[in-house]
């Protein structure tokens, strides 16, 4: 009797140890439990505030194309006041490779900000000519302004080609800039051998007047940047269909001669 109540007691104490390191378990993991719930609602998710960098994709381009904003730094070019040419290319330039690049076509500038080539004017021009063969480019088109001392008379923009082969890329820009009506057209001109960047050029070149500084009329748009910014998207324009039609038809005929 007393040997099965001392065996009894034992199995108490064995159930009441079991029960305990049950409870004492649960415990632990509840504890445990509400302290990570707790911790985690106090740090911020650092996951979240991980930004991943945006890789850029490498642009796929159909063309490529200089643009040359003529003159810069200790050469302003044609002025009337503080309206200088520099400044003029430089804007319309930069209007004109925005929109040749919302188009697919990398446009290679001359210069981004205002400064020269060189000390040297003669030296200046052969390295903005030199860009076309630097950045294997398929077009070249130079953006100045016109100045004419003798009469304030004179208006319009004028284009300047390399040779024939530059021709359609003079006239569908000459075509387009004329959609604007900001001034008239005064057409085509042969500046192969008289203009420098034209002549070192070694790819399809012209060069756009965009019209004369010292006429009141083209003055108003030429002093005007939002309308130097329609100016810059209507070359672009004219450089994209020189693009489609002539570029892209040729390399589309080679391929299929091939
Ligand atoms: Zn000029």
């Amino acid at each position: 009797m007393v040997r099965k109540k001392k065996k009894l007691r034992v199995e108490r104490v064995i159930i009441v140890c079991v029960i305990a390191l049950v409870i004492g378990f649960g415990l632990y993991k509840g504890i445990t439990w509400a302290f990570q719930s707790i911790t985690s609602l106090l740090t911020p998710d650092v996951q979240e505030e991980v930004v991943e960098p945006e890789i850029e994709k490498p642009k796929n381009y159909i063309a490529t194309v200089v643009i040359d904003p003529g003159h810069g730094d200790w050469d302003p070019g044609a002025n009337v006041g503080n309206v200088l040419e520099k400044d003029i290319s430089l804007t319309t330039s930069k209007a004109i490779e925005q929109a040749l690049d919302e188009a697919n076509i990398k446009a290679v500038l001359t210069r981004e900000t205002d400064i020269s080539l060189s000390d040297n004017k003669i030296d200046d021009l052969k390295k903005r000519a030199a860009k076309s063969a630097e950045n294997n480019a398929n077009y070249f088109v130079s953006i100045h302004v016109n100045s004419f001392d003798e009469s304030d008379e004179v208006s319009g923009f004028e284009i300047y080609k390399k040779n024939d082969e530059s021709h359609s890329l003079a006239q569908n820009i000459g075509k387009n800039i004329e959609t604007l009506n900001y001034s008239k057209n005064r057409g085509i001109l042969d500046g192969g051998k008289s203009l420098q960047v034209l002549r070192d050029n070694m790819v399809p070149s012209v060069l756009i007047e965009l019209g004369y500084l010292n006429n009141d009329n083209d003055y108003s748009y030429l002093s005007n940047d939002e309308k130097l910014q329609e100016m810059g998207k209507a070359i672009a324009k004219g450089i994209i269909e020189e693009v489609q039609t002539h570029l892209l038809d040729n390399s589309t005929q080679n391929n299929i001669n091939k």
